[in-house]
């Protein structure tokens, strides 16, 4: 029998590589035939029209190395300047790396804020989703360096997941030491069999994720079960596989072991139940009959068919949308604050390009941001 492609019907994907794979234990130095083969699947698969981000851990370890830092315990002060060593030579890697195959990298360093206020959270997955249009790949890790402990991630498995939802990808792929989820540690229990596919994180799929069986990563299976929490509620999908191996991406199409977390719904309608669940609505924006017509057609809200603007917000915060009867017809993220909504209202692009200097959007909720409130519109 053939094995299915597990990844076939994604197009947008997340790869979460693990300090694990990318840093020999021994010696501290980058593997890089085996990031030279990672890089081959990747550019394999932009060939195949994915979009592929990727998750890099290993700024501490190579710097570490770098540093001839080498006891096990290490003052926070001292992880955060191997981070900051690290991660120039973990991009010249990934650069060096990406670039025999033709690919492009685009270094973004995330600290938990920019993920969680709204603002940051725009900007970021405005500059990926703009990095993914130039062709470029994303390599994403967290900005260890200036994060402090207690608002780090602490483990990237938590921030790819956060990453693939902040940006709606299809699937998160973690690789791995392990291929997957098992009944009990695989290592002690020799009757411990592997999970295929989990449908529900419940508190048996909980019980299963042991310690971490690595000493170099972070994170064992509890992060990835709580990575997989907050994937799959985001609407991604999620795939444990092996990484160790050369070429473990294309091991993965053509049928490698691994473990799915499969979510119930997809990223826009988990986006939308996100968008319109949210109770605090920061502004009220106002808008004329063409401007309705075009949101009802999927169109972003343009300020030239803004007639009015209500409350104070941000750029990043949810705002009600109002037609000309005063029901409310959308709800989504305002793409500028009150102040610049005010003085943009009833321009059109051109003239809004003259009033702003530095504006390069001129959407006042862009249509992937906005969701439609179905029950005062009459559509479904
Ligand atoms: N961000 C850390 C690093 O680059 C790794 C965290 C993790 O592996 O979970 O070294």
């Amino acid at each position: 029998m053939v094995a299915l492609n597990p990844i076939s019907s994604y197009k947008r994907l997340v790869i979460k590589i693990g300090s694990a794979l990318l840093v020999d234990n021994k010696t501290g130095l980058l593997r890089s035939n085996w990031l030279n083969s990672l890089c081959q699947d990747i550019a394999e698969l932009q060939l195949q029209n994915y979009e592929i981000i990727i998750v890099s851990s290993g700024a501490m370890m190579l710097g570490r190395q770098i540093l001839s830092l080498n006891a096990k315990n290490l003052t926070l002060e001292k992880l955060q300047a191997c981070a900051s060593v690290g991660q120039i030579a973990l991009s010249q890697n990934w650069t060096n790396a990406l670039s025999k195959y033709d690919l492009i990298g685009g270094q973004i360093l995330i600290t938990p804020n920019i993920t969680e206020q709204r603002r940051f959270y725009l900007n970021a997955q405005t500059t990926i989703n703009t990095l993914l249009e130039l062709k470029a790949v994303p390599v994403i890790n967290e900005n260890d360096s200036v994060a402090t402990a207690e608002i780090r991630y602490g483990d990237n498995d938590r921030l790819s997941a956060r990453v693939a939802s902040m940006i709606e990808a299809d699937c998160l792929i973690i690789l791995s030491d392990v291929d997957g989820l098992y009944s009990a540690p695989p290592q002690s229990d020799d009757k411990a069999s592997h999970i295929a596919k989990v449908s529900e994180i419940n508190k048996e799929i909980e019980a299963m994720a042991g310690a971490s069986s690595s000493h170099l990563a972070r994170g064992g299976m509890i992060t990835k079960i709580e990575a997989a929490k907050i994937a799959t509620q985001s609407g991604t999908d999620m795939i444990i596989t092996s990484g160790t191996k050369n070429h473990s991406l294309k091991a993965l199409i053509d049928g490698a072991k691994h473990t799915l977390f499969s979510a119930n719904q997809c990223p826009k309608s988990a986006r939308k139940r996100w968008i319109l669940g949210t109770l605090e609505i920061a502004g009220k924006i106002y808008i004329d009959d063409g401007a309705a017509k075009a949101l009802k057609n999927g169109n972003s809200l343009l300020p030239i068919g803004v007639t009015k603007v209500e409350g104070e917000f941000s750029r990043g915060d949810i705002v009600a949308i109002f037609c000309s009867n005063e029901k409310e017809i959308a709800r989504g993220l305002a793409g500028m604050d009150n102040i610049d909504a005010n003085l943009a209202k009833g321009k059109n692009s051109e003239a809004i390009f003259e009033l702003f200097e530095t504006i390069s959007r001129t959407e006042l909720v862009h249509a992937d941001n906005l969701v439609l409130v179905t029950s005062n519109i009459g559509i479904k």
